[in-house]
């Protein structure tokens, strides 16, 4: 091994915000090893850091839960590409919305799009209320914002642009303008674009919350959440809640979530692609009643998407509505090749579900179709696989599942997952 002449002398290679997304995702909170030169971290195991004398540490750890150097070279990456001053990483996407909750007094009150993730419904309706916190859902967070705001008690707007599952858009901005009326914060999870195609706070949102289990770690290998803001008070409440609580990462997730986060803008771009290639032939498909794909100019919110989006860019989710009710959605997702029937998202392989009956089981089917989840709508979570293989492996689905009906393999093995 040779090492840099002087690699103490090495200037940090840190990247300057003028720099563009690529080269943040590839040197943010990436410095060389000022001893050895290693141009990728070591993964820090220790869980605690000698102390020369009581109360000095050596460096600038003490405790592994407070904090680490995988941990911080992960969230300043993190903050780099949602342009925010801090960010903090968690276990999970869960345990980010948990702390955010966590931080509220007793008595607030929160507004949330009704179409949020479903364990994100299931934190605001099962446990926020145990901690008196309040949540009022809308289907028109836009129109309805104004007058669901309760003087003195709303203390948060939780957005999550696009929607799980029917790939709604909400305008941020818009929203922003009216809760930063009454001092209300808004936070949006951005799961479903990551940054490289949506930085929600260059919109006016306060908070980006993300679960890295999804596109950011990539390689569905990791679970984990993180969220950035830029004020330094919620820092000093966030952070502090960040380690009383303890539902932090381990230094060997981060390390691989740092990895994969550093082809994010390849690995999006290239699923952006792909998606766009199979809304475009799903909507030619006489065996499609309806695609879900912000990315197509026949979208409802295709304006937003070209205001909120990185160049436009739809992103590698979308769903549409099969011919042939259930029956022929379930049969689709058993028929592909390619795409594995399976919940989750963001990965580098391509996914499909059947939201009614796996992830959106939960909710009551009156409910869910007037949000859109109807038994026959299938979920397509684009990996990066190539365009054609992937095209080719949906169109044969769709005949064997509309028009073969019967002759194909139907076992049912395994369709109905867990919510
Ligand atoms: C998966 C997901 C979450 C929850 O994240 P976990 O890492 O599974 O806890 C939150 N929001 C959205 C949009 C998600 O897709």
């Amino acid at each position: 091994m040779t090492l840099p002449e002087h690699p103490i002398d090495t200037p940090p290679r840190a990247p300057s915000p003028v720099h563009r997304f690529g080269t943040l995702a590839v040197h943010a909170g990436s410095p060389h090893d000022p001893v050895t030169g290693a141009v990728i971290e070591p993964i820090s195991l220790s869980t605690t850091f000698a102390q020369t004398s009581v109360g000095k540490p050596v460096g600038e750890y003490e405790y592994s839960r407070s904090s680490n150097p995988n941990r911080d070279n992960f969230e300043r990456a993190i903050a780099a590409l949602e342009h925010a001053r801090h960010a903090l990483a968690f276990s999970s996407g869960s345990a980010t919305t948990a702390t955010i909750l966590q931080s509220l007094a007793s008595g607030s009150h929160v507004v949330s799009v009704s179409d949020v993730y479903g364990g994100t419904h299931r934190y605001f309706t099962k446990v926020a209320l145990t901690h008196n916190v309040k949540v009022t859902f809308t289907p028109s967070i836009e129109i309805d914002i104004a007058e669901l705001i309760r003087p003195n008690e709303t203390k948060l707007i939780w957005i999550e642009t696009p929607s799980n599952p029917t790939l709604s858009l909400v305008d941020i901005r818009n929203v922003a303008t009216v809760a930063h009326q009454h001092g209300i914060l808004v936070v949006v999870d951005n799961t479903f674009l990551s940054p490289y195609v949506q930085n929600p706070l260059d919109h006016g949102a306060d908070i980006v919350v993300h679960s890295v289990t999804k596109y950011i770690n990539g390689h569905s290998d990791v679970v984990m959440g993180a969220c950035a803001y830029n004020s330094d008070d919620l820092h000093q409440r966030l952070s502090f809640l960040q380690n009383a609580i303890g539902a932090v990462p381990s230094a060997f997730d981060c390390w691989l979530a740092h990895r994969g986060l550093k082809t994010l803008h390849l690995r999006a771009r290239e699923a952006t692609k792909n998606a766009t290639a199979i809304a475009q032939a799903l909507e030619a498909s006489p065996h499609v009643i309806a695609v879900n794909y912000p990315g197509l100019p026949s979208h409802r919110h295709h304006a937003i998407a070209l205001k909120q989006h990185r160049d436009g860019m739809g992103g590698g989710m979308l769903s549409f509505r099969i011919r042939g009710g259930h029956e022929a959605a379930e049969r689709f997702c058993q028929e592909t090749k390619i795409f594995t029937l399976a919940e989750s998202l963001g990965g580098v392989e391509s996914l499909v579900e059947v939201p009614g009956a796996m992830t959106h089981a939960g909710i009551p089917r009156e409910q869910r179709e007037i949000a859109g989840v109807f038994d026959d709508l299938v979920r397509v979570s684009c990996g990066v696989e190539d365009e054609r293989d992937l095209v080719a492996d949906v169109l044969q689905a769709l005949e064997k599942a509309v028009v073969g009906a019967g002759a194909g393999k139907k076992g049912g093995n395994g369709v109905n997952g867990t919510a």
